[in-house]
């Protein structure tokens, strides 16, 4: 087991998934106020609610990164590269907690593009 205590990791996970959802919750609501406050600047209230979407997206993503993280905690193989299925870096690991690639496999990945 790279990570010592699963069940820290399954914690911090289930915390990070309600931040993320309480934030985009939050963001919705102030995207959704914001159109009637704005009303008769012109294109702004599309703007907002452009930008409400694509962060929407992305948190949905991040939601979704963290869920997929959750149930490899459970399964016993978070911190496993998907690619190559060596252990992720603590060190990776620690900045990228939802990570589901080695540095190499990462590097690997992000040149080919
Ligand atoms: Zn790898």
């Amino acid at each position: 087991m790279p990570i010592r205590s699963t069940q820290k990791v399954v914690d911090l996970l289930k915390r990070e998934l309600g931040t993320a959802r309480a934030e985009l919750a939050d963001y919705i609501e102030a995207a959704e106020a914001a159109p009637e406050s704005e009303q008769g600047e012109g294109s702004s209230g599309y703007e907002t609610w452009f930008a409400a979407v694509n962060l929407q997206r992305h948190m949905e993503r991040q939601v979704d990164a963290v869920e997929a993280a959750l149930r490899r905690a459970e399964a016993g193989s978070y911190g496993i590269c998907e690619t190559c299925g060596e252990t992720i870096g603590a060190d990776r690991l620690h900045v990228l907690p939802f990570t589901t690639h080695c540095i190499g496999c990462a590097n690997q990945a992000s040149a080919g593009r």
